[in-house]
């Protein structure tokens, strides 16, 4: 069986991709394109009304390129509106979040139907599952939400916060690394609320000093973390240097406290600037990334300003800018919007220049240092630990941590030379 996966939204999302890619292999199945698979697996995202149309978009397009294809759809928009999504051409089934875990298991019907050809080995056995030679890997250790922020419908599709156990976070990091893996970075859909919901409770810094004190060959970065979660714990544990990279993801939504209050957010533009000057304080070479959204309903032109004001003199070294858009079953769907589309649009723009700017002032920061760096693909290009993507020259073969002295930035690509020999 031939199964290609196709994957939108979060790194919970890629993480969980990366979980039913090894479930597939399990059970028999051979990764190849989407024009040559028997089965697809698409794992939607539907944290806006853009996101289910791109979706359904894909699904059209992969019926239309391979109509023999038995196409499967998991993910948010599956979970949330399954009927919807089973009507589509091609859909053979509906796997909401809940059932990713039993995915191959429920699935079983299908897989045996499909062709059992080179995929399989002599005689149409199953293959044994292959290592993975992956470099970096997504690692879910938590998904669901218990938060109200108004704009979200992530509580409804994913359910409440549920934890991996310890040995289970511990068990899957051994196994990546023995199958290859430099990097795992640690995914959750609220990731600061891991081990709130084990028994005995735990939390995303106890887990993290488990991680650090392992005895594996390889480093660790913490995806998306929501402000209130970034505890001096968890900076002092970075600020180490063991084995997690000076990397963090914090996302801000809004700089007026007026629109925080609207979007359901527990804390205010200064609690957030605290956490931030602490860490920068702390780490001063560290990538911090964050979010924002321009146009929340009620944003008035003076919040908006908050935004850019805080922004610019912000220690933030990027930020991804999302112009709100409407999602149907949310608190903030039933606020009423003072905000067209155009002027959301324009919001958007300038909020993305200042967004640059904080990018290429970190970048130029960086050339001259030197990293830790994780080759990525054929080696051509490398991951430093604080998040920058670096051409190599000369080629080093792939998945090496080697240091890489930065040489230059220019028109968005940087240039590296690694030291030593590896
Ligand atoms: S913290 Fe807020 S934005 Fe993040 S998943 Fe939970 S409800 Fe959604």
């Amino acid at each position: 069986m031939k199964y290609a996966l196709v994957t939108f939204g979060c790194r919970v999302n890629q993480a969980d991709s990366a979980g039913l890619d090894g479930d597939l292999r399990a059970a028999g199945g051979r990764p190849t394109t989407v024009s040559d698979a028997d089965l697809v697996v698409v794992n939607t995202c539907s944290v806006t009304s853009s996101a289910d149309q791109s979706a359904r978009q894909t699904i059209r397009r992969i019926r239309r390129g391979n109509p023999d294809a038995r196409i499967v759809v998991t993910g948010c928009y599956a979970t949330r509106a399954a009927e919807e999504l089973s009507r589509l051409p091609g859909v053979e089934a509906v796997v909401p979040n809940a059932r990713k875990e039993q995915f191959t298991a429920d699935l079983r019907p299908l897989i045996a139907s499909l062709p059992r050809g080179t995929g399989d080995g002599p005689c149409g056995a199953t293959l044994e599952t292959q290592p993975s030679s992956r470099t970096v890997q997504m690692l879910a250790v938590q998904t669901g939400c218990d938060e109200a922020c108004t704009y979200c419908i992530i509580p409804r599709t994913r359910g409440h916060g549920r934890s991996r156990s310890f040995d289970d976070v511990l068990g899957r990091v051994r196994s990546a690394v023995a199958d290859g893996v430099k990097e795992v970075v640690l995914a959750g859909v609220h990731l600061g609320s891991y081990g709130r919901d084990l028994t005995p409770g735990t939390s995303l810094q106890s887990l993290a000093q488990a991680l650090d004190a392992l005895p594996v060959d390889c480093r660790f970065r913490i995806s998306s973390l929501e402000p209130m979660d970034c505890e001096p714990g968890l900076i002092d544990l970075v600020a180490r240097r063991g084995r997690f990279v000076p990397h963090f993801h914090l996302p801000l939504q809004h700089a007026s406290d007026a629109v925080l209050r609207a979007m359901g957010r527990p804390y205010t533009r200064d609690d957030y600037r605290r956490v931030v000057d602490a860490l920068r304080d702390a780490l001063p070479d560290a990538a911090i990334g964050s979010d924002i959204i321009a146009g929340f309903p009620g944003e008035t032109a003076a919040d908006h300003a908050a935004s850019l004001d805080y922004l610019a003199g912000s220690p933030l070294t990027s930020v991804h800018v999302f112009p709100y858009a409407d999602r149907p079953g949310t608190q903030a769907s039933r606020m009423s919007s003072n905000v067209d589309v155009a002027v959301t649009r324009r919001r958007a723009r300038e909020l993305r220049e200042v967004a640059g700017q904080l990018q290429q002032r970190f970048r130029h920061r960086a050339v001259g240092t030197v990293r830790s760096a994780l080759t990525l693909g054929g080696g051509a290009a490398a991951l430093t630990d604080n998040y920058l993507k670096v051409e190599l020259a000369p080629l080093l073969p792939g998945n090496r941590l080697v240091d890489v002295r930065i040489v230059s930035t220019t028109a968005g690509r940087m240039l590296g030379e690694p030291l030593g020999a590896v």
